[in-house]
């Protein structure tokens, strides 16, 4: 397939007065997946629908494989898009669907259907061309939707949401199906989800917060090293602790805790603990341990989250097994588990106080993911 890069792009929706888009730029190398995350209304659709050519943007570009999109319209630009509903021509019969595209750029009926097989056996629909569309469960209608798609030949996929109507189980069968096409015919892809599993499977991924790109990198990276407190509230499962970091060393009511190489923390920071490296119980090193009260507890399959909140404010979360036999208003003593986990930490804005510097909480009203969505 073909190389798609969307380079500074700005757009404002007809009648509205500030933009969705501010300066975004994602990169999808040939044959590479990019998924795109962020909250609801953050732009991520309008993103895949500014590089369809289905809105125009005020900046910016769109290339597939070095060539500027700007002024063509959907059908001529180098991209196939599927949405979340399959979409299918009830009129016409599987292969027919999937044909579609072939026959509208000039393959013969006998070629079309042959790159329809082609793309059905891919998506293991093979032997199911001759079935009517509404005969298929929603599944097969995604996986009919996919093939189209593909049949397209296009330089690139703009996937929006598309399996986040299926449920779990079928979700999951349509990954291991991208996950088959990809191995097969390394298209190009850049996806949106709200599924932070999905987005995983993706090379990169893109965070997308009130229309700009807060980072990109792989999940786990984004799950490691969040680029910013938004990002870090938007995967969970982070604690959050105030104080300083000076010397590569986080200080605060937790105590002196080592940053990872490459943290970008200096003075006020937050120190961002992943739930995985929190426990309960006194220090090994001998040093008092954070006293904290539970606020909150929640089942998760065989495990549970509890929240504990420090005598400081800072919330911070744990995995525990489930039976744990706390409830809300137990108080716990709190430890790092592996203290060779280098924690992550951000820079944050400071309030000056009468003598002293304190570290603002971020007010959960500033956030735009604790904002409702629009
Ligand atoms: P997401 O896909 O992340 O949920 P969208 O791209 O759909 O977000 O929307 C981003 C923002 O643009 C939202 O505030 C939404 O209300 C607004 N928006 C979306 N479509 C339109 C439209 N056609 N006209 C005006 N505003 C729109």
């Amino acid at each position: 397939m073909s190389t798609l890069e969307i380079r500074g792009v700005r757009h404002r929706y007809a009648g509205a007065t500030a933009d969705t888009l501010h300066d975004v730029s994602i990169a999808v190398g040939d044959g590479q997946m990019v998924s795109v995350i962020g909250p609801s209304g953050s732009g991520k659709s309008t993103v895949l629908r500014v590089a369809a050519g289905l809105e125009t943007a005020r900046a910016g570009q769109v290339l597939v494989d070095g060539v500027d999109m700007d002024g063509r319209p959907t059908e001529r630009r180098d991209l196939t898009m599927m949405f979340q509903a399959p979409l299918l021509f009830d009129h016409l019969d599987v292969a027919g669907n999937v044909a579609f595209a072939p026959r509208l750029s000039g393959a013969t009926r006998r070629e079309a259907r042959l790159c329809a097989e082609r793309y059905l056996r891919l998506v293991d629909l093979e032997g199911m061309g001759g079935r009517r569309v509404g005969s298929l469960s929603g599944g097969q209608q995604q996986r009919v939707a996919l093939a189209r798609a593909l049949a397209a030949e296009r330089g690139a996929l703009l996937l929006d949401e598309p399996f986040s109507s299926l449920d779990r189980e079928l979700r999951t069968s349509m990954h291991d199906l991208l996950d088959e096409v990809r191995a097969a015919i390394e298209p190009t892809i850049l996806l949106v989800t709200h599924d932070l599993d999905e987005a995983a499977l993706a090379d990169s991924s893109v965070v997308l917060i009130d229309g700009r790109v807060h980072q990109q990198a792989p999940m786990s990276e984004i799950y490691r090293r969040p680029a910013t407190l938004a990002t870090a509230r938007l995967v969970g499962g982070f604690g959050e602790v105030h104080g300083v970091v000076s010397n590569g060393v986080h200080r605060s009511a937790w105590g002196a805790i080592p940053v990872a190489d490459g943290c970008p923390a200096t003075g006020a920071a937050v120190l961002l603990l992943r739930r995985e490296t929190v426990t309960l119980g006194e220090p090994d090193d001998g040093s008092a341990g954070i006293q904290a009260r539970v606020t909150r507890r929640r089942a998760a399959g065989t495990r549970e989250i509890v929240t504990a909140t420090g005598e400081d404010g800072s919330d911070v979360e744990l995995e525990l097994d489930m039976g744990s036999g706390l409830v809300v208003g137990s108080p716990v003593t709190l430890r790092l588990h592996d203290e060779r986990t280098p924690a992550w930490a951000l820079s944050v804005p400071v309030e000056v106080g009468n003598d002293r510097e304190v570290p603002r909480p971020p007010s959960r009203q500033d956030d735009p993911l604790h904002r409702p969505a629009l």
